[in-house]
């Protein structure tokens, strides 16, 4: 069959069948909310598509391949980055809002960004930057960071600041923020189930592939995580199914997630009451909140304090906060032009620059300036 000959469904079409396969609470295919900058839309992608397609194409993501999850990046292949961690959040979150019947492409695109504002070295490096910000009565925090990249940081046209995204994935970036935080008061309703999803589906992701890579790091031992019932739970399906202790987590966990949420998705009819909603509708039943807690803080004590990790991002931390000193005394062409850009306090275009780094770059900035 020649090309010419394939016959292509216009966009009406399937719009048409995407929107049939939706709930009625659900976040439309083509959203409600809009843009903050009108513009026309795609003829072959649908909008949330192609906010994908933006989030995508950004350096922000690119850099995120060079950031640390829990290990610094460049201490082992094999262990999670940054962008790996966020590509398995994306695959989650799809899986679970295609299962109840949610919009896909608008958890993809919350998921693929809620991480493009976590800085170098993981949460030591947002540690140190909140110190930074702190000192000048500011704060970090990487959600509010991931909002401020994609509205005002990146850049694709000289027509508008930022990748003007659709409203619902914005409001899904913001969902710890406050209604006095930020200018399009889209917190006057509650989050999207969309938004939800990938909340929790961040959680089930970093929990998964945190026993792993502390497993191969020889942080702990299977018998030490197997003393947590949900971790020998999960290794006896995965010894019975030959099959990773990783999977078995994340299946355990979604399935209760769930069997919880359609249980109270059964008395929503409609999006507006989702958005009225004052508590969560997306979630993990009573036993399993408890019993991923006492997962949760096993990864906390044999892990994230673990001597060998701390180490590294304890460093990184020094690296971080090293870095926003020198800069806010000696500003290079890149903050002052950052600076410019955003109309802000030099203090915030340091941490702009600095929260952008890679690991790498953090590193080599630093011995070049002679602070290591
Ligand atoms: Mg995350």
């Amino acid at each position: 069959m020649r090309y010419t000959e394939v016959s292509m469904r216009t966009l009406a079409e399937r719009l048409k069948e995407a929107s049939a396969l939706l709930a009625p609470y659900a976040v439309p295919i083509a959203g409600t909310l809009g843009r903050t900058f009108n513009e026309p839309e795609d003829d072959t992608r649908f909008p949330f598509q192609r906010d994908r397609d933006r989030i995508i194409h950004t350096q922000s993501f690119r850099r995120l391949k060079g950031k640390t999850q829990v290990f610094v990046t460049g201490q082992g292949d094999h262990y999670r980055t940054r962008l790996t961690h966020t590509m398995e959040v994306a695959q989650i979150s799809r899986d679970i809002a295609r299962t109840l019947s949610l919009n896909e492409d608008l958890t993809e695109c919350i998921a693929l960004a809620h991480d493009l504002g976590h800085p170098p070295f993981g949460h030591a490096g947002e540690e140190a930057l909140n110190t930074w910000m702190q000192e000048s009565g500011g704060s970090f925090e990487h959600n509010h960071q991931s909002y401020r990249i994609v509205t005002l940081l990146e850049e694709r046209t000289n027509q508008y600041p930022g990748l003007n995204l659709n409203r619902e994935v914005l409001g899904g970036l913001l969902k710890h923020r406050t209604p006095h935080d930020h200018p399009e008061n889209m917190m006057d309703r509650g989050p999207s189930l969309e938004a939800q999803l990938v909340n929790i589906a961040d959680e089930i992701a970093y929990t998964g592939h945190d026993c792993d890579d502390g497993l191969k790091a020889g942080l702990f031992t299977l018998e030490n995580i197997c003393s947590i019932p949900l971790a020998a739970h999960a290794y006896e399906r995965s010894r019975d199914r030959e099959t990773s202790l990783r999977g078995s987590i994340i299946h355990i966990l979604v399935s209760d997630l769930y069997d919880m949420s359609s249980k109270k998705l059964n008395r929503v009819r409609t999006l507006d009451a989702v958005y009225a909603s004052a508590e969560p509708l997306i979630e993990f039943s009573e036993k399993m909140t408890r019993e991923l807690g006492a997962l949760r803080q096993f990864l906390w004590d044999h892990m994230y304090l673990h001597p060998k990790v701390l180490e590294k991002s304890t460093s990184g931390k020094e690296v971080v906060g090293a870095l926003c000193r020198h800069l806010f005394s000696h500003p290079t062409a890149k903050v002052k032009e950052l600076q410019k850009k955003t109309q802000g306090a030099l203090e915030e275009a340091v941490k702009d620059y600095v929260s952008g780094m890679t690991d790498r770059f953090a590193l080599a900035q630093a011995e070049e300036s002679h602070l290591l």
